[in-house]
């Protein structure tokens, strides 16, 4: 392990593997004997293409992503998206969205501006502790697209099943669970993620959208936001995110080194459980999430007190374990544990628990 790094359980931006950052380094002030720096390439430069031809073929690979969908790489973060997609997909001007936290809350408000929108299900009463079953969606036949936040970054929930939505397209945001475990693409008409949880560092937004979705944009869209545009244009009518693209290159070998999503996913598992049995064994820390919910990404938890919960952060902080405050609208702590975290982050994480526990108990 480099000197001095420490585990950073952040929300987002978040950790990166190490030997991405290693390589990196090594590539930074000379990139691949071109004389320049990958940062001070031209988009346009056949050396950069190369870059970017590979990025987007690692991506296919890495999530078997079918021919007929078309990857994007953007800016303007998962927010931009929230008023790109009604103004791309809503072909007849309706749409409907699942709220399963503030994300979900803040992309259907988003989409409100433009159209009619049916809120199908939410969690809000229940302080999205849970994941909504297919039974409760009030789904209409007609809407032009059903909108789902996959993995709950501030709550701590995760989908554990694709709901059934018919003939109507499934749009989902994967910005915190993107890359983590297997998805079948195919059951989606687009999926989309801020880079900086699970990808690369910020300033680059993924779309993976079924070609027949675009074309059918509100005349008034800006051309940036245009997805028949951007994909005519191989993501470059305009300067794409060039250094974060070259990162999410370095992020997807290393993920294909590893095995693949599948392999990833294992050890993703193995880390959301250990945390989560310890969590369960406890008598100081609780987790509030319904079991089947349960995130593999985002670990909420909490004790019965402000202030213990302060002192938690504040020592734990102290032994290398860092960023582990909660989102402010659901308090106490959160442990974000990426596809980057190491499992040793992990354990470490649960060991300093227990002892404070049997210190504070
Ligand atoms: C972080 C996050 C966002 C916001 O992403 P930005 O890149 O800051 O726009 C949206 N949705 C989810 C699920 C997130 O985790």
């Amino acid at each position: 392990m480099l000197e001095n790094r420490v585990y950073n359980f952040s929300a987002g931006p978040s950790m990166l593997p190490e030997s991405v950052l290693t390589k990196i380094q090594g590539e930074l002030l000379n990139y691949n004997g071109s004389g320049m720096s990958i940062l001070e390439m031209s988009h346009r430069s056949k050396t950069y293409q190369e870059v970017f031809d590979a990025t987007e073929a690692a991506f296919r690979r890495v999530m078997k992503i079918p021919d007929n969908y078309k990857i994007l790489f953007l800016q303007g973060g998962a927010t931009l998206q929230f008023a790109s997609i009604p103004l791309n997909l809503m072909k007849t001007g309706k749409a409907d969205y699942i709220v399963t936290g503030s994300f979900a809350k803040k992309a259907a408000a988003e989409a409100k501006k433009y159209g009619d929108v049916h809120i199908a299900a939410t969690g809000e009463a229940e302080n999205f502790t849970r994941i909504p079953r297919q039974e409760e969606l009030n789904l209409r036949p007609d809407a032009d697209y059903v909108h789902i936040c996959f993995n709950n970054t501030i709550y701590g929930t995760h989908w554990d099943y694709i709901p059934d939505t018919g003939n109507v397209p499934l749009v989902a945001d994967m910005s915190s669970c993107i890359l983590s475990e297997e998805v079948d693409v195919s059951k989606f008409g687009m999926i989309y993620a801020g880079a900086q949880k699970n990808i690369a560092p910020a300033g680059l937004t993924i779309v993976i959208i079924r070609e027949d979705l675009a074309g059918y944009a509100n005349e008034k869209i800006p051309v940036v936001m245009d997805y028949a545009t951007l994909i005519k244009n191989d993501s470059m009518y305009n300067t794409p995110s060039t250094f974060p693209i070259y990162v999410c290159k370095l992020v997807l070998e290393w993920i294909e080194e590893l095995g693949g999503i599948s392999e990833l996913e294992k050890i993703n598992k193995a880390k959301a459980k250990e945390l989560y049995d310890f969590l369960d064994s406890s008598k100081m820390f609780v987790n509030p999430v319904s079991a089947e919910s349960r995130s593999l990404m985002n670990v909420t938890f909490k004790t019965e007190s402000d202030d213990l919960n302060a002192e938690f952060v504040k020592a734990a902080a102290a032994e290398g374990l860092l960023t582990l405050k909660g989102h402010r609208a659901v308090g106490g702590m959160r442990a974000s544990i990426y596809n980057a975290m190491p499992r040793e982050g992990v354990t470490k994480l649960v060991k300093f628990m227990a002892d404070f526990e049997k210190k504070n108990g």
